[in-house]
């Protein structure tokens, strides 16, 4: 009874949040509006004994795409997921965890406010630990998605610089480093197991989103990563937002890529030149692999950024 009563509030709650959807990191709106036809299957990544990823994180298809990755991290204690996906997207959530572990989800942990990673917090209810950085408390307590009734299943934990949860082999740290994505994006660490959750810091092998109205910033994203390098030792794998799994030299060429972006874009603006010529003018052919379709996005956020 309770659970279908649950159920309503959180579809409910999705369609709400779908129909406001602001600063998402897909560009395909009118789409994304759309609610996917037939059952929501996601799909899983092992990658050790005690931590799976859910996939289905690549945007551009309504049908299969489900929100930004989502790690599955089984504690002594219970689950922690670090982000929950698009609204919607609870029970296919859960029904994987479930393949995998009779543990209860207990922790939530929001790499950023986004929808696409904070939109089934509500669907685990309030005896869930929510954990952000405390500018991403910020940020969420200005969608529709967390207010009124909802403001219930806002992050009771938030930490500004880092923070250490757990200990021993269920050892998880929080790192923040700076404005990139957003301004309150954090680094999930995995220390037992030599794994980094990036969030939207690090989303795909394109340009970067930067989302302004949630303190984002391109220009300072390069140094951010760079510290985040500099910080985080000792990982072999890397869980992007948005595409399947990276090494940390994946992540140290997406912060030249961004580093390279920043510099010719301001290049590019000194010498008078349009959005349309710079982004024209980027080449990626020193980045294999990478993808232009967000470039010129990124190059006009530079702009405005710069002109301020
Ligand atoms: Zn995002």
């Amino acid at each position: 009874m309770k659970r279908s009563v649950l159920l309503g509030v959180t579809l409910l709650v999705g369609s709400l949040s779908m129909a406001v959807a602001a600063g998402m990191d897909f560009q395909a709106a009118p789409a994304q509006a759309a609610q996917p036809q037939g059952p929501r299957v996601i799909d899983i990544v092992k990658l050790k004994d005690n931590l799976y990823v859910l996939t289905s994180s690549t945007p551009g298809n309504p049908a299969t795409f489900s929100g930004g990755n989502v790690a599955v991290f089984i504690t002594d204690g219970g689950v922690t997921l670090v982000d929950t996906k698009l609204a919607g997207w609870g029970q296919a959530v859960l029904d994987k965890v479930k393949s995998v572990t009779a543990k209860p989800v207990t922790r939530i942990i929001n790499t950023h406010t986004h929808g696409d990673h904070t939109g089934n917090d509500g669907f685990f209810g309030t005896t869930v630990e929510i954990v952000a950085q405390e500018n991403t408390k910020t940020n969420m307590q200005k969608m529709d998605a967390f207010k009124g009734d909802n403001a219930k299943f806002l992050p009771k934990t938030t930490y500004q610089d880092k923070l250490t949860l757990g200990s021993g082999k269920d050892k998880i740290d929080l790192y923040y480093f700076g404005a990139g994505h957003t301004n309150g994006d954090t680094f999930v660490v995995f220390p037992a197991l030599r794994v980094l959750h990036t969030g939207d810091m690090f989303a795909w092998k394109d340009a970067p989103v930067c989302d302004r109205n949630n303190g984002g910033s391109c220009v300072s994203l390069p140094p951010t990563l760079a510290k985040a390098i500099a910080n985080i030792k000792n990982i072999d794998t890397v869980i992007p937002g948005h595409s399947p799994m990276m090494t940390p030299k994946d992540l140290r060429e997406f912060q030249r890529f961004t580093a390279d972006l920043v510099a010719q874009t301001r290049a590019a603006m000194t010498a008078g030149k349009s959005v349309d010529e710079a982004a024209a003018a980027f080449k990626v052919d020193k980045y294999p692999g990478y993808k232009t379709e967000r470039v010129k996005a990124a190059v006009q956020a530079i702009y405005d950024e710069l002109k301020k």
